[in-house]
C-alpha cells in the first residue's frame, strides 16, 4: 500500500495564488477526503497529485519517492472524475478495458480482467451495453471500473458522485466504502458535500482559500474543531 506525502505545495495561476504551502500526509490505504468550498483548491491539489498539474514550488512523494516532475503515467494513479468521460461508440467491456487493450494485453488476458474488475461492480450483466443504455450510477461504475482494471496504487477521485441524484449517491457511497475495504488502496476524495466526507472518510482534509484549515477524523474535526470555519463546514451540510 502507498503513501502519498505533500510537502510545502505552492501554486500560481499567473498572479493567483491557489495554493499557499500545503503539507499534508495521506497514509498507506487511507480513505482521505479533502473538502472545502466551491474555488479553495480541491481540484488544483488532486491535479498536482497526478501530475496533471505542477507545482510552482514544494514537493510530491508517492510510496515515497519524488515524483514531483514525474509524468502522470509514471505516477501510479488513476482519476475519476464527475463526467464520467465514457466512449459513447464503446460497449461497457471495451470502455473498462481500453487501457489495457492500448496497452496491447492479450485478448484473454483483458477478457479475464474485464470480468473480474465487473464482479467487483456488480456489473457483469451489462458488458454487452453501450453507455447511452447505463444510468447514471451505473456509468459512474464504468468509470470507476476503467480506473480499477489498471491496478493503480493510489485512486484519486474528483465529486464523483455530484451528477448523480439523492438516493442514488447514498448508495453509491456505501458502494464505494465497500470497493475501498476490498481493494485495500490508497484513495483521496474531493467533494464539497460534508454527508460524503463525514460517512466516507477515515480522514478529511478541510481546506480554505488555499490552505489546510484542519486535518482529522471525522469525529475529531466534529468535536473539536480547530476554527469557525470548520466548525460551520462541518456542522451545517446543505
Ligand atoms: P475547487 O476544486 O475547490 O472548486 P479549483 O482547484 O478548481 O477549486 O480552483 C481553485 C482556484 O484556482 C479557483 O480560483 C480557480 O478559478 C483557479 N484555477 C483553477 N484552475 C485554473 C487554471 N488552469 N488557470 C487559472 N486559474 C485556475
Ligand atoms: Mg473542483
Amino acid at each position: 500500500m502507498t503513501s502519498v506525502v505533500l510537502e510545502s505545495v505552492r501554486k500560481n495561476f499567473g498572479s493567483l495564488e491557489v495554493m499557499k504551502g500545503v503539507d499534508l500526509t495521506v497514509e498507506p490505504g487511507e480513505f482521505c477526503v479533502f473538502v472545502g468550498p466551491s474555488g479553495c483548491g480541491k481540484s488544483t491539489l488532486l491535479r498536482i497529485i497526478s501530475g496533471l498539474e505542477t507545482t510552482t514550488s514544494g514537493q510530491v512523494f508517492i510510496d515515497g519517492k519524488d515524483v514531483t516532475h514525474a509524468e502522470p503515467s509514471e505516477r501510479g494513479i488513476a482519476m475519476v472524475f464527475q463526467s464520467y468521460a465514457l466512449y459513447p461508440h464503446l460497449t461497457v467491456a471495451e470502455n473498462i478495458g481500453f487501457g489495457l487493450s492500448l496497452a496491447k494485453r492479450p485478448k484473454a488476458e483483458i477478457a479475464e480482467r474485464v470480468k473480474q474488475t465487473a464482479d467487483v461492480l456488480q456489473l457483469a450483466h451489462l458488458l454487452d451495453r453501450k453507455p447511452k443504455a447505463l444510468s447514471g450510477g451505473q456509468r459512474q461504475r464504468v468509470a470507476i471500473g476503467r480506473a480499477i482494471i489498471r491496478n493503480p496504487k493510489v485512486f484519486l477521485f474528483d465529486e464523483p458522485l455530484s451528477n448523480l441524484d439523492a438516493s442514488l449517491r447514498s448508495q453509491m457511497r456505501i458502494e464505494l466504502t465497500e470497493l475501498h475495504a476490498k481493494l485495500g488502496a490508497t484513495m483521496i476524495y474531493v467533494t464539497h458535500d460534508q454527508v460524503e466526507a463525514m460517512t466516507m472518510a477515515d480522514k478529511i482534509v478541510v481546506l480554505n482559500g488555499g490552505q489546510i484549515e484542519q486535518v482529522g477524523t471525522p469525529m475529531t474535526l466534529y468535536n473539536n474543531p480547530a476554527s469557525p470555519f470548520v466548525a460551520g463546514f462541518i456542522g451545517s451540510p446543505k
